[in-house]
């Protein structure tokens, strides 16, 4: 089925500019996290068989190695040099490559869908009459939770999750950290915060006014990668193990009742070999 409008189909100089035409397409892909092991089938496939990848920068070089040798690899994120106006650039880059003919993948961190533009992306390219199919990916939030053993809803500890980023479109107020803190209290709900630490300090002052000290955080930074790095703490020791540890972007910040098993390990004192929490990939990777 061609959902395709009008304006996608051009003729094909190939056919001597005949009849059959030059379908583009644009696909935004999820990536994941950062392990290449964690794509969905759906993603790779689309990767493999795209003209023109257009990649975030917190997608790794393993995942991009995935399209196919002819592909064109731009990036766009600040690695691109497109920091000043980056999305309308993107977006046309993205609308002309379609209308050309382009099988067009946006490579995307995580899910498209959680935070990173991806709507805003979709609504530019639907506005062109561009139709765009979505394909998921695991959000960091979940994964870096995952990798440290833990889960992020559990029936004694916690009855739903909140995504929310600790970086809001400038002008926009950012988050009512203190209605969350008392919502997430009293509903029992693990909150993981995206783009949060070089709020950190303002972010832990607000939350404590509805959330106890002794709340269990975790800080997570690359989540699933090689090199991912974790601290446990309280909550009110967030910003100061941040510093402490050397924590920062890209990161999530997770704070919930779910995380106090993982919290209490961390807290025993430790035998003579000190040894560092052990998370999920690193146990899988020993094993
Ligand atoms: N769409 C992405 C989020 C994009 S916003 C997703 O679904 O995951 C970028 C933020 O995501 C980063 O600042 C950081 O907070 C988080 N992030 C992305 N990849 C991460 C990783 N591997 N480890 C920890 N945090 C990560």
């Amino acid at each position: 089925m061609n959902t395709l409008p009008p304006a996608a189909r051009l003729l094909s100089p190939a056919s001597g500019g005949a009849t059959s035409p030059i379908v583009g397409r644009c696909t935004l892909v999820g990536a994941g996290p950062g392990d290449p092991e964690l794509l969905t089938l759906k993603a790779a496939r689309a990767i493999a068989r795209a003209t023109l990848l257009l990649v975030d920068d917190l997608v790794s070089d393993d995942i991009v190695a995935l399209a196919a040798p002819g592909a064109r690899v731009i990036h766009v994120g600040k690695r691109g040099g497109c920091r000043s106006t980056p999305q309308s650039f993107i977006e046309k880059l993205m609308i002309q490559a379609v209308r050309a003919g382009e099988q067009v993948v946006r490579l995307k961190g995580g899910d498209p869908f959680v935070f990173g533009r991806g709507g805003e992306e979709v609504e530019h390219l639907r506005a062109a009459g561009i139709e765009v199919e979505v394909i998921n990916g695991i959000t960091a939030g979940l994964a870096a939770v995952t990798a440290l053993g833990a889960p992020l809803t559990h029936r004694d500890h916690a009855h739903g999750v909140v995504f929310i980023t600790g970086h809001a479109k400038p002008g926009s107020g950012g988050p009512d950290w203190r209605a969350l803190a008392h919502t997430c209290h009293a509903a029992r709900l693990t909150l993981v915060i995206y783009m949060g630490v070089q709020a950190a300090a303002h972010i832990q002052a607000e939350l404590l006014s509805g959330l106890p000290a002794s709340t269990p955080v975790a800080l997570v930074q690359h989540a699933t990668l090689a090199h991912q790095r974790h601290a446990l703490c309280e909550l009110q020791h967030l910003h100061a193990t941040l510093e402490r540890e050397g924590l920062g972007s890209p990161a999530v910040i997770v704070v919930g009742e779910v995380l106090q098993g993982l919290l209490a390990l961390a807290q025993r004192p430790q035998p003579e070999a000190a040894q560092a929490v052990p998370d999920a990939q690193a146990l899988s990777r020993a094993a």
